[in-house]
């Protein structure tokens, strides 16, 4: 059987940066904003809040831009990447928007990205979001196994586990502990050395 080549999808909150919202809340001190999918699992109902809050509380996308250039990919992120896109394509698969990761982006040399976009006003006002697809990162692993390549998906959370599964291969990075039970068939790393070895083995990479 010829070999497929390797496509990597990697999930971004929680596998190469921190939890975008979470640190907005923090940074503004507006704990309504950490609210995340497991406060209010429709997620529909969940952005609205968020956005109402922005709007509340005169937020505009540049201020919550400048507080997301304060962040920084996690430890050791930007040297995983690298060795990954040097050994196989990659592409971000994430539930964020354009716009929120860009700063983000930046410091990571402008890797593929697929996410969603924010739908912003002439004053700078965040009025409403668009999602691409349903469920787009599933979508996106099985459109690239349809292109003939073998696929090796990583993620850390809940909205990982349709990637993960409809992947060749998925691997866990640094899940909730209840997570990673529900979920056994995954294998579960804790570092980056760790998540590497996983890809050498799922993907067939040289180390
Ligand atoms: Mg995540």
């Amino acid at each position: 059987m010829p070999i497929k080549p390797v496509i990597a999808c990697l999930d971004m909150e929680g596998v190469l940066t921190p939890e975008i919202w979470v640190n907005v809340a923090e940074k503004t001190k507006i704990p309504e904003l950490r609210l995340t999918t497991r406060d209010e699992p429709n997620y529909n109902v969940l952005m609205k809040r968020r956005l109402k809050i922005l709007e509340e509380r005169r937020l505009t996308l540049k201020d919550i831009q400048g507080v997301i250039a304060t962040l920084a990919p996690l430890d050791g992120a930007k040297d995983f990447l690298a060795w990954l896109r040097a050994r196989c394509q990659v592409i971000i698969l994430s539930d964020t928007f354009e716009q929120f990761a860009a700063p983000l982006m930046k410091q990571l040399d402008y890797p593929t990205l697929f996410c969603n976009t924010l739908e912003v006003a002439p004053d700078g006002r965040i009025v409403n979001y668009h999602l691409r697809l349903p469920d787009q990162k599933q979508a996106s692993v099985l459109a690239l196994k349809a292109l003939n390549f073998r696929v090796v998906a990583a993620g850390d959370s809940y909205n990982d586990t349709s990637m993960l599964n409809a992947a060749d291969a998925g691997i866990f990075f640094r899940p909730p502990a209840n997570i990673a039970k529900e979920f056994p068939q995954f294998p579960v790393t804790q570092t980056y050395a760790e998540l590497r070895t996983a890809f050498c083995k799922a993907a067939n990479l040289p180390a």
